[in-house]
């Protein structure tokens, strides 16, 4: 009997396996699809300047627009993409989007002008060889110059692969800036700091939503370590005005989060840019005055 019971929970195991595969299967047909018949979207979240208070720089995230289900957020198909060289398509496919929209926002004029821009880039996609080439295309496609594009790479994908390092510095070599993603929750030590081909740190949202004061003391060795290797600073999932305050403290210099922006559509851009400015001067400028 013992043994029935066993056997019993197997098989409802495996059904539970087999479903989940086929909805797997079904989520990946979507999104080839998807990739295909133009229902995947950018939206962007502006980056501000800590000491100035104005936007240099987006990140776009990509959404999924399902017919009949709405915007689909990317936890939800990213790492569906990631099991296959969909993630692939779907790097190419942001590069080359978000570069066009880029030569939009500029020959549009006002807020939207003159930004840069970084793209999510897969662990998968850096390991392939193609990556250099998916770069380069797409910014002769657009007409962008390179210095206007970062590529932000999870860093816990980046430790020990010295071939997806040299794609880094090759495209470090022509003008595109790197930056650690999440900074903080993967494997990167403070003595690879010192080595890696980057331009620039995100710290992840988890030390910025803390109060801990030893967490808040973390960043600002974070800070201090990546201005000494010369690295920009990005703080990540700022919701408050004590946290911009905080961060300011220790010398961050740059921070995103729904406080100044949430990531919007691009006809929303321009406004979201001039809100970021507004809400720096109303809650952020103090810090400078005295
Ligand atoms: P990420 O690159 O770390 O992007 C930041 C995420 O934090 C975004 O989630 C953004 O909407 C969210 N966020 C921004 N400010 C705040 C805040 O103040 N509070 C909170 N709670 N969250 C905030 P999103 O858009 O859902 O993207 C999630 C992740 O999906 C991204 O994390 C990135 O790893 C991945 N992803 C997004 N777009 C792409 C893409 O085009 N390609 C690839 N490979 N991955 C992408
Ligand atoms: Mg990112
Ligand atoms: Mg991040
Ligand atoms: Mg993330």
């Amino acid at each position: 009997r013992a043994k029935n019971a066993g056997r019993g929970r197997v098989e409802v195991y495996d059904d539970d396996l087999r479903q989940a595969l086929a909805a797997q299967a079904a989520l990946e047909d979507g999104l080839r699809r998807a990739l295909v018949e133009d229902e995947l979207v950018l939206h962007y979240q502006p980056v501000t300047d800590l000491e100035t208070g104005r936007v240099r720089s987006v990140e776009a995230l990509v959404r999924w627009q399902k017919p009949g289900e709405g915007l689909v957020p990317p936890g939800v198909f990213i790492p569906v993409a990631e099991a296959s060289d969909l993630i692939c398509d779907l790097g190419r496919w942001a590069l080359k989007t978000s570069l066009t929209q880029l030569a939009e926002f500029d020959a549009a004029g006002g807020p939207g002008s003159g930004l840069k821009v970084a793209v999510n880039i897969s662990g998968r996609h850096l390991r392939s060889p193609r990556l250099v080439d998916d770069v380069r295309s797409a910014l002769e496609a657009s007409g962008t110059a390179p210095q206007r594009l970062a590529l932000e790479i999870t860093e816990t994908v980046m430790v020990e692969d010295d071939a997806a390092w040299a794609r880094l510095e090759e495209l470090r070599a022509i003008g595109v800036q790197i930056a650690i993603d999440d900074f903080g929750t993967g494997y990167t030590s403070f003595g690879q700091l010192a080595r890696v081909p980057v331009d620039v740190l995100k710290i992840d949202r988890s030390f910025v939503d803390s109060d801990d004061p030893r967490t808040v003391e973390l960043v600002r060795l974070v800070v201090g370590a990546a201005r000494s290797f010369g690295l920009r600073v990005v703080a990540e999932g700022v919701e408050q005005a004590s946290q911009v305050h905080a961060l300011q403290a220790v010398g961050c210099d740059t921070a995103q989060g729904y406080y100044f922006s949430r990531p919007v559509s691009a006809d929303r851009l321009p406004a979201a840019v001039t809100g970021c400015h507004e809400i720096f001067d109303a809650t952020c400028r103090f810090e400078k005055a005295s």
